[in-house]
């Protein structure tokens, strides 16, 4: 079989969405799993709509993502040029090409594609077999003299070679005017593979560029990781049969085929989204981790101000025991504000939990004297152990010091470990906060 070779086809309308996202990844995928070629082209003949801006979030949302094209703007290719705008002296010759086959009338100053009126029967990849019979000669040159998207993009896959196109089911509808047009010119149909749509996370109908969480550009600036995006798309509409779910990219390629791309629809789910990439997250090397980190806070000044608040190595330590409990890069602000600063909202609902039972602030001032009197909180299980002994010997459990400590030296009731945050924190800030909390307590809401 000849190599495989096929396509995305963005129009530069609109932001880069995440069902976008998906078609262009299914082709990519495609070819790589063949050792194909995945060529990028831009449909932008819609010269009112088209912008650069887009374009320009098209290619790095790609690149972000990790999806190279072998061919296509910006690194050219034997087929090219790649943008629709720039190949009109091609869509002429094509039509006179089909005029020479007498497929074309005039009508009020458009061209009409005169039509077989037989049944077109596509073989799709996905779908199965569907067939169709176009009714209607319909307008392949507006009177203005610009060609249709029908027109324009089957000349493109004829000329580029194209042998699979793999596009969004929306396109379904419009494949058997692309084959009508395939055969009045003499070309051999690539096969069509069309992919399920996305249907948004509440609610019926599908996913829009205006739904929450649809614009690719928005995980980079939460600070997702790709290869969780990636992940994510993939399983939008693939499973393979195992129901395997975390899987490296390399082995998605080796495994994706059109026999696992589903029928029915897949729906959007943002907390499986952010599920991923918190195993994806857990397994980044800490440097890496404090990387990621670091250009996240450094891309907004607000959050810039908290890093540069603290020392290198303080901001380091603090990441590393930060790393294991967030779902996204975006979370950290938040998650560590305590850390960086001793001005901390109170949760309430901590204070209100943590006050409910037992004499909170009676263990407290046992745990504050028994870290005050140790030398250091670098050692963890030492001051577990401590701790531990106290508990034992004034007939109390650990868990009635832990949350008040944890409350009263961080504000709320969820973090890292807390040895973790008495070490990082340190000896100092620990018993000052603590003393802090015991002198003037917080108001306990009713
Ligand atoms: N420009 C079309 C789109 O954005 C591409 C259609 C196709 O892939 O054939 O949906």
């Amino acid at each position: 079989m000849s190599q495989v070779r096929v396509r995305f086809a963005p129009s530069p309308t609109g932001f880069f969405h995440i069902g976008s996202a998906r078609t262009a990844l299914f082709n990519w995928l495609y070819a790589r799993h063949t050792g194909g070629k995945f060529v990028l082209r831009i449909e932008d003949t819609d010269k009112e709509r088209n912008s650069d801006e887009y374009l320009e979030v098209i290619y790095s949302s790609l690149r972000w993502l990790g999806m190279d094209w072998d061919e296509g703007p910006e690194i050219g290719g034997d087929f090219g040029p790649y943008r629709q705008s720039e190949r009109d002296g091609i869509y002429q010759d094509y039509i006179e090409k089909l005029k020479a086959a007498d497929r074309l009338y005039e009508k009020e100053g458009a061209w009409w594609f005169r039509i077989s009126g037989e049944p077109q029967i596509i073989e799709d990849q996905i779908r199965g077999r569907v067939e169709r019979t176009e009714e209607k000669d319909f307008v392949v040159v507006r009177s203005n003299g610009s060609p249709v998207f029908h027109l324009v993009n089957v000349v493109d896959d004829i000329t580029m070679g194209i042998t699979h196109v793999i596009r969004g089911e929306d396109h379904l509808s419009n494949t058997s005017k692309h084959t009508e047009l395939l055969k009045a010119l003499g070309a051999p149909l690539p096969t069509f593979a069309h992919i399920p749509l996305i249907l948004r996370q509440d609610g019926p109908g599908k996913m829009s560029k205006r739904d929450q969480g649809a614009l690719v550009e928005e995980y980079q600036k939460r600070g997702y990781l790709p290869e969780s995006v990636v992940n994510f798309l993939c399983l939008l509409g693939w499973n393979p049969k195992d129901d395997q779910e975390k899987m490296p990219i390399a082995e998605i390629i080796s495994r994706f085929d059109f026999p696992g791309v589903n029928q029915s629809n897949a729906r959007f789910d943002e907390r499986k989204m952010a599920h991923l990439n918190m195993s994806y997250l857990l397994e980044l090397p800490s440097n890496d981790f404090l990387a990621k980190a670091r250009d996240f806070f450094a891309a907004t000044p607000k959050h810039a101000a908290i890093m540069s608040s603290v020392s290198e190595d303080y901001f380091a330590a603090v990441m590393e025991i930060s790393q294991p409990k967030i779902k996204a890069v975006e979370e950290l602000p938040a998650y560590i504000s305590y850390f960086c600063s001793d001005e901390f909202p109170w949760n309430p609902k901590a204070l209100k939990k943590t006050f409910k039972k037992g004499e909170p602030l009676a263990r407290l001032a046992e745990l504050k004297d028994l870290l005050a009197g140790q030398d250091s909180l670098n050692d963890e299980t030492a001051v577990e152990d401590a701790m531990k002994a106290m508990a034992e010997s004034n007939g109390n459990g650990f868990g009635d010091y832990q949350a008040i400590a944890r409350l009263s030296v961080t504000g709320t009731n969820a973090g890292p470990g807390i040895t973790q945050i008495f070490r990082v924190l340190g000896k100092d800030s620990v018993v000052e906060r603590m003393e802090r909390f015991l002198a003037s307590p917080p108001e306990i809401p009713a």
